[in-house]
């Protein structure tokens, strides 16, 4: 079980780190009004191919990154957060504390 001091520090750098990537897509263009804008973003680059696969790489990790974290965050407040979203069974608090979007326990993270 994660104690109160626990979860406010693992919100505190969820929300240093939700509002980190929120700033870096926003530099690249892709969120517009706190939505992402991805796709219909790059259906409209005229970027050459090359770079554009570099930078769809780059935005594509720091979506699904962006995406974990928003979870992670729900599960804050609707009470879920530490629990694994395959077994059920809690993450240990080490796990959290190092990636406090984790959504899997170790096992089925090595599973995958
Ligand atoms: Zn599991």
């Amino acid at each position: 079980m994660l104690s109160e001091s626990t979860l406010s520090d693992l919100r505190a750098s969820l929300e240093q780190e939700q509002s980190d990537l929120r700033a870096r897509l926003t530099e690249m263009g892709l969120l517009s009004g706190g939505e992402l804008s991805f796709d219909q973003n790059f259906a409209d680059s005229s970027q050459v191919t090359a770079e554009r696969g570099e930078v769809e790489a780059l935005a594509g990790n720091l979506r699904d990154s962006l995406i974990d974290v928003e979870a992670a965050l729900a599960k804050l407040d609707n009470g879920t957060f530490g629990n694994c979203e395959l077994c059920g069974q809690p993450i240990p608090p080490a796990r959290l504390e190092a990636k406090p979007a984790a959504r899997l326990c170790m096992d089925c993270a090595s599973k995958r």
